[in-house]
C-alpha cells in the first residue's frame, strides 16, 4: 500500500544539502538542482519499486500455496533494492554535475547549451556533453535492477509458499528455448530435495528465467504446477 510508506528521510537530507550548496555560486546552484531533481525522481522510483516488488512476492506466494490469503507473508523493506537504487542515483547525479561543470567551464555557447540540455529518449543515443545521457543511463540501470529484483522476489515468494506447504522435492526447469544459456542447460529437469537446489538467478546469472517447481522424488510434478507456470509472470 502506498500509504504505508514513511516519508523518506534520505530525500529530505539530500534536499537540505542541495539547498545549502545552492547558496554558494550559480554553478553550484545548477548542480544542486540536478542533484535534487535526481533525488526526487529516485525517491519516486523507490516508492513504486518497493510496492511493486512486494506485490510480486505476495503474488508468487499466493500462486504457489494452497493456504488462505491471511498467511501471505508481510511486505519487506526491500533493503537491497533500495540500497542499490540510491547507489546508482549517487553515481549518475555526480556524472550529470560533472557534465554540467565541464560545459560551463568552457564558457557555454548557444549551440553547446542546446547540446547540453537536449532531451533524448531513454533508448536514444548516448552522447557526450549532454545531461540526458547520464540520466538515461540511470534509468536503464534502475530498469535492470527492477528486473533482477523482480525475479528474486518472485522466487522468494514461491520458495516461502513451498516451505509452508511442506514441499519435499523440486525440479529445475529452463524455458527450453534457444535463449537457454550454458549455465542453466545442464540443470534442466534435475530433481533436488527442497532446500538443496541451486537458486535461479542467485546461483546462475542475472535475469535467469528458470524455475524450481514442486515434484515428487520420481520427478512427477505436483498437481497444479504446470497451471501455475502458464499463468505465472515468467516468460
Ligand atoms: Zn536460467
Amino acid at each position: 500500500m502506498l500509504t504505508d510508506v514513511q516519508p523518506d528521510d534520505k530525500l529530505s537530507k539530500q534536499l537540505q544539502a542541495a539547498y545549502v550548496k545552492a547558496s554558494l555560486t550559480k554553478r553550484d546552484m545548477l548542480g544542486a538542482m540536478i542533484g535534487a531533481g535526481m533525488s526526487i525522481a529516485t525517491a519516486r522510483s523507490e516508492l513504486y519499486g518497493v510496492t511493486e516488488l512486494n506485490r510480486q512476492r505476495s503474488a508468487a506466494y499466493a500462486d504457489n500455496s494452497s493456504r488462505s490469503q491471511q498467511s501471505v507473508p508481510q511486505s519487506t523493506d526491500q533493503a537491497e533494492y533500495v540500497q542499490r537504487l540510491w547507489m546508482h542515483q549517487d553515481v549518475m547525479a555526480n556524472r550529470m554535475i560533472e557534465t554540467l561543470n565541464k560545459g560551463l567551464s568552457r564558457g557555454i555557447s548557444v549551440t553547446a547549451m542546446n547540446k547540453l540540455t537536449r532531451s533524448i529518449p531513454q533508448s536514444g543515443d548516448r552522447i557526450d556533453d549532454n545531461l540526458a545521457t547520464p540520466m538515461n543511463q540511470l534509468l536503464s540501470r534502475i530498469d535492470g535492477l527492477m528486473q533482477t529484483q523482480s525475479v528474486e522476489n518472485t522466487n522468494e515468494g514461491k520458495r516461502q509458499a513451498y516451505e509452508d506447504s511442506d514441499v519435499k522435492f523440486v525440479m529445475w526447469l529452463t524455458e527450453e528455448d534457444y535463449h537457454v544459456c550454458d549455465i542453466c542447460q545442464p540443470l534442466d529437469k534435475q530433481i533436488f530435495p527442497f532446500g538443496q537446489a541451486p537458486i535461479p538467478q542467485e546461483d546462475t546469472h542475472p535475469r535467469c528465467r528458470c524455475q524450481l517447481v514442486a515434484c515428487d522424488e520420481d520427478g512427477n510434478l505436483l498437481d497444479g504446477q504446470l497451471d501455475g507456470m502458464m499463468t505465472g509472470e515468467f516468460d
